[in-house]
């Protein structure tokens, strides 16, 4: 443990394989990973968000992907984890934020308005951040305002008073932050009010089953309330039906995500799906003035 903590403070990847029972493969994973960085084999896909009550497009989520070239595409769960014991989470996290700016760049020279979000692991909530946020700000000219952070409850709970630090410092420099999966972990409200956020995410598991399960469709009222109480914006992620989308609606939650709307897409297909939704829209509400 000793050796470890040296090698930490002089800032080079450990992995303790203490850690679990498959440490040989995750070590090669680890290994791979590294190369897949230099390889192009990591890609973002965006998944819209919808503003409830207009369906107008609000913004993009980034969700890293890995075409790995034995085991096929991979999703985060299967190396953000793995990434998030070592140093190489503070260079995916890098390289994510470059690249959903880069893309969304490219999008609003379009015309496209939207914003991007980004997920953020709960270490790279740290100083850290606020100088790779300002690099990528600063290289694609994006409005801070159209970047959201999404951090989880965890990175809040686990170091409250640097979570606090870090998403103030961004919050005066413009930038909105989300708390993810919000539910799923233990966030005191005190917690939750001293944090300067915009918005609250409520976790799928609240979400999919809505419709059938009073329980949640209990939690799911009393967090958009709460956080409404509390000035913050809120998003449901994963609405599968259009019965999911109508409740939420009627309780006023003020984003939506989720498979209904779109899965997530590679980057060439956003400009298009953007289009075509907007004409969608178009369309419903000619058909919704003539039918009344
Ligand atoms: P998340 O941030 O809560 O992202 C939402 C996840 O729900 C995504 O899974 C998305 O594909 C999935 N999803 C969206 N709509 C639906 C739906 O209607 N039904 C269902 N069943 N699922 C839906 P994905 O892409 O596998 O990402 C999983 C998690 O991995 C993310 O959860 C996030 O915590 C993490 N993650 C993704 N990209 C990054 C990244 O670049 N950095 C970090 N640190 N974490 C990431
Ligand atoms: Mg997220
Ligand atoms: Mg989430
Ligand atoms: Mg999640």
């Amino acid at each position: 443990a000793m050796y470890q903590a040296k090698r930490e403070r002089a800032g080079v990847a450990t992995y303790d394989p203490a850690f679990d029972d498959h440490s040989t493969d995750r070590l090669e994973t680890l290994a791979h990973l590294r190369e897949a960085m230099l390889e192009d084999q990591l890609h973002v896909r965006y998944q819209p968000v919808i503003r409830a009550d207009d369906h107008t497009l609000t913004g993009f989520e980034a969700l890293l992907r890995w075409q790995h070239p034995e085991r096929g595409l991979l999703l985060p769960a299967e190396f953000i984890p793995i990434a998030e014991r070592t140093s190489l989470i503070h260079a995916l996290t890098r390289w994510v934020l470059l690249t959903a700016v880069r893309d969304a760049t490219r999008w609003r020279q379009e015309g496209l308005q939207a914003t991007v979000a980004v997920n953020i692991s709960p270490m790279s909530l740290e100083f850290g951040l606020l100088g790779i946020v300002e690099e990528v700000l600063a290289l694609h000219r994006w409005p801070a305002e159209l970047l959201v952070l999404e951090i989880t409850e965890s990175a809040v709970t686990d170091n409250p008073d640097t979570a606090r630090a870090v998403v103030g410092s961004l919050r005066d420099r413009g930038i909105q932050v989300s708390v993810d999966d919000f539910g799923a972990g233990f966030t005191s409200l005190s917690q939750l009010r001293g944090l300067p956020v915009h918005q609250l995410k409520i976790d799928r598991q609240f979400i999919t089953q809505l419709e059938r399960s009073p329980s949640d469709d209990a939690v799911v009222t009393s967090i958009i309330e709460l956080g409404h109480r509390l000035g913050l914006s809120i998003v449901a992620e994963g609405v599968e039906t259009e019965a999911t989308a109508a409740r939420l609606v009627e309780l006023e939650c003020d984003d939506l995500q989720g498979f209904w709307f779109a899965r997530p897409m590679i980057a060439s297909e956003v400009l298009g799906w953007a289009s075509e939704h907007a004409a969608s829209r178009t369309t419903s509400a000619v058909a919704a003035a003539a039918a009344s």
